[in-house]
């Protein structure tokens, strides 16, 4: 554990944020001053804002808020790169300047009255700080089982994901610094951080509603972004052809045996017999083959993301 204040640096995607920047620094600045009152916190720690391409007066207020005060910064991205891509452009712009960085949306739907635990949590030596939300009540009910469901499948899949842990966490500078050395271009961090290692804890928290303005995440976006995580995670899908393919070999067999006995024992048209079998053969056997080039894909997709191999955490000399 770290007596010393720690240098925090938070980092806001915002994409046409207008209505919800005042309220937000209002209150990030708030908290701000109380950890830094608390020593908690460096009073060099700031508030990053990553403009996303917007299309309205968001950059303008960013700007205006940075002149009024020094612990604000903001960063504006040429075009709209998406959430993810906003976010670790933030992280990779801010990484070398601080000794950790909490991500968190701008609409505050995520409580700011837990970045104490989380700060706390880092000085007791933790590297990721997960905020997992601990109830789901102000969601509908469609969101509540269409997010579970899909936390299920991706665990079933082999990702190693924080269930109710959206992109609300801390992560120290080194952790920072093991994201840096992942070169892929489809982000999907929440599934990412956790492939970096090191020792993480979790926090929970209250999610609220969003104060003002609307949802940026449409369901075609998130539908789009739950595809995303799958396909940049897992190459069980494609598996799934081959094991189907190798079914439909099999019920190739019963399904000749099926077709002599008829010939045999039945009454068929002429013909019938060799076209239901080499339906089924031919059926399985494509499936087999899309599958097994499906392997060689799916090693091509893992090689080209060129991924850490591993991350060192200690040499002891
Ligand atoms: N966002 C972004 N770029 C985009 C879409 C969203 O930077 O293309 C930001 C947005 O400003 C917000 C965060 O991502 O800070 C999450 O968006 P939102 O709160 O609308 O999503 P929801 O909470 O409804 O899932
Ligand atoms: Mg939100």
């Amino acid at each position: 554990m770290t007596d010393k204040a720690a240098v925090l640096y938070m980092v806001i995607p915002c994409y046409n944020e207008e209505a919800v920047l005042g309220e937000t620094s209002r209150r990030l600045l708030d908290i701000f001053d109380r950890m830094i009152k608390e020593s908690l916190i460096a009073p060099l720690s700031r508030i990053v804002f990553v403009d996303d391409g917007s299309r309205d007066g968001t950059w303008e207020i960013i700007n205006e808020l940075s002149e009024n005060n020094e612990s604000i910064r903001g960063i504006k991205l040429a075009r709209n790169a998406g959430h993810q891509n906003a976010l670790m452009a933030g992280l990779m712009t801010v990484r070398e300047e601080c000794d950790c960085a909490v991500s968190i949306d701008a609409d505050l739907q995520d409580d700011i009255e837990v970045i104490p635990e989380f700060i706390k949590k880092f000085r007791e030596g933790c590297d990721v700080v997960y905020g997992v939300r601990n109830s789901r009540t102000t969601d509908t009910a469609f969101k509540r089982f269409t997010a579970l469901s899909f936390y299920k499948l991706m665990v079933s899949m082999g990702v190693n994901i924080v269930p109710d842990h959206a992109d609300y966490r801390l992560m120290s500078r080194r952790a920072l610094d093991a994201l840096s050395e992942f070169s892929e271009v489809n982000l999907f961090l929440r599934a990412m951080v956790p492939l970096c290692g090191y020792k993480s804890d979790m926090v929970y928290y209250e999610r609220h509603e969003r104060f003002a303005g609307e949802s940026k995440y449409p369901l075609k976006k998130m539908l789009s972004f739950a595809m995303d995580g799958i396909t940049s995670f897992s190459i069980t899908p494609i598996r799934c052809i081959s094991v189907f393919g190798s079914i439909m070999c099999v019920i190739s067999l019963a399904a000749f045996i099926y077709t002599l006995c008829i010939k045999f024992f039945g009454h068929t048209t002429a013909g019938w017999t060799s076209l239901m079998a080499s339906i089924w053969f031919l059926g399985g056997v494509q499936l087999l083959s899309v599958g097994l080039i499906g392997e060689y894909i799916g090693k091509i997709y893992k090689e080209v993301k060129r991924r850490p191999r591993f991350i060192i955490e200690e040499y002891k000399k």
